[in-house]
């Protein structure tokens, strides 16, 4: 069988390499590839609180805003006026999908993805 033709410097190399040797090739459309996870390995599962789908925690958009039971407009009256209104902190947890539609998140453009930077 020597020198049949089933050598692989002959042939040339055919087969996907391995995943280690990928690595560096592959391309990376953001540095964080969409989470915050790092190296670690998996972890759970939350909640969409707008449509309710099961992300993986680190891909999850989480936004803590004061919440006020008057209406805005009224309330910003009764403040100039001198009267304290109860704020509530609400800590919502959005998918990527919600994130971008309620505004909370833009999509960014080649450059910027790159960049990681504080979104609040
Ligand atoms: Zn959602």
């Amino acid at each position: 069988m020597a020198g049949a033709g089933g050598n692989l410097e002959q042939c040339g190399y055919k087969y996907p390499l391995p995943r280690s040797a990928r690595v560096g090739l592959m391309p990376k459309k953001r540095k964080s590839r969409g989470r915050h996870k790092g190296g670690k390995g998996r972890e759970y599962m939350v909640q969409c609180d707008e449509c309710g789908a099961l992300v993986p925690r680190s891909k999850a958009v989480r936004v803590t805003r004061p919440y006020t039971v008057i209406d805005p407009q009224l309330a910003r009256e009764l403040r100039n006026q001198g009267a304290i209104i109860p704020t509530y902190k609400v800590t919502k947890t959005y998918c990527i999908r919600c994130a971008v539609h309620r505004g909370i998140i833009k999509i960014r453009s080649e450059e910027e993805r790159k960049k990681i930077e504080s979104l609040w």
